[in-house]
C-alpha cells in the first residue's frame, strides 16, 4: 500500500478554510460522536493523512477534510445538534471540504433519506436518496468482493451492516460501484459528486485502505 497522502503530490496544494495543505499532507479527522472511529483513524495514519478526532466546532476547523463513519445515523444526528457541530459542519461542507461519508455517514449526507426518523437530519451534501437498513433482516450484514472504479489491485472486500441503499442518484453523481440485491437488481453502493465520496458499507473494516486513498486523491486534484 502506498502512502498517498504523504507524497510530494499533495504538498502546499488544496486549500481550506483554514489555509493550505501543509508538505505533510492533509489533516483528515473522524467525526467522532459515535460509531467506528478508531479503524478510520487507524487507516488514514497509515496513509500519511494524520487522522484525528473531531468532537468539536474548534476541531473541525483544523481539518482539511472529514470522515463521517458508520455506526447509527439518528444517533449521529442528534449528537451533531448537541455538539454544536451542526451548523460549522454545514459551513464546511458547502465550501467544499472533501468529506467521506460510510454508511451511516453516507445516510447523513444524502440529499434524501427514506425510513429515516422524523427529526433525523440531513446534510444534503450529495444528490443521492438512500433507504435505511434497506437489505432487509434476513441479510442485514453481509461480506462482498466490489470491484470499484478508481481502485485498483483487484476488488475491494466489503463488509455490509445494516446497510443502506442508494435509490436515487442525482445529475451529477458517480456510482463507482454497485451489488445486485437478493432481488437481483444492481444498486449503487459507492458514489462521488464533486467533494463528496460515500460508500453504503464499511470499508474500514477490512484493514484496506484503497478506498480512502481515492478519497484523499481529492487532495491531489486539487492542486492540479
Ligand atoms: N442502519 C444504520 C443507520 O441507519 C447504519 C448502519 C451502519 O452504519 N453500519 O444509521
Amino acid at each position: 500500500m502506498s502512502a498517498v497522502g504523504a507524497t510530494g503530490a499533495a504538498a502546499g496544494a488544496a486549500t481550506s478554510p483554514t489555509g493550505s495543505v501543509g508538505p505533510a499532507g492533509p489533516t483528515v479527522g473522524v467525526l467522532a460522536l459515535q460509531g467506528d472511529v478508531r479503524n478510520h483513524l487507524t487507516l488514514l495514519s497509515g496513509l500519511g493523512a494524520g487522522g484525528v478526532e473531531v468532537r468539536t466546532p474548534e476541531q473541525l476547523d483544523a481539518v482539511d477534510g472529514l470522515i463521517i463513519p458508520g455506526g447509527e445515523s439518528t444517533t449521529i444526528s442528534l449528537l451533531l445538534q448537541t455538539s454544536g457541530l451542526l451548523e460549522p459542519l454545514r459551513k464546511r461542507l458547502a465550501d467544499g471540504m472533501p468529506t467521506f461519508g460510510t454508511c451511516a455517514g453516507m445516510i447523513l449526507l444524502a440529499a434524501d433519506i427514506s425510513d429515516g426518523r422524523p427529526d433525523q437530519l440531513q446534510l444534503d451534501a450529495i444528490d443521492i436518496g438512500v433507504r435505511r437498513n434497506a437489505f432487509g433482516r434476513q441479510v442485514d450484514s453481509f461480506e462482498t468482493d466490489l470491484d470499484v472504479a478508481g481502485v485498483e489491485g483487484g476488488p475491494l472486500h466489503a463488509v455490509f451492516i445494516r446497510a443502506p441503499l442508494v435509490e436515487r442518484i442525482g445529475d451529477g453523481v458517480e456510482v463507482l460501484a454497485t451489488v445486485v440485491t437478493p432481488s437481483g437488481v444492481s444498486m449503487p453502493v459507492v458514489c462521488r459528486q464533486g467533494s463528496i465520496l460515500v460508500a453504503a458499507f464499511h470499508p474500514e473494516l477490512a484493514g484496506d485502505g484503497r478506498l480512502h486513498q481515492v478519497f484523499l486523491q481529492r487532495f491531489t486534484d486539487e492542486s492540479s
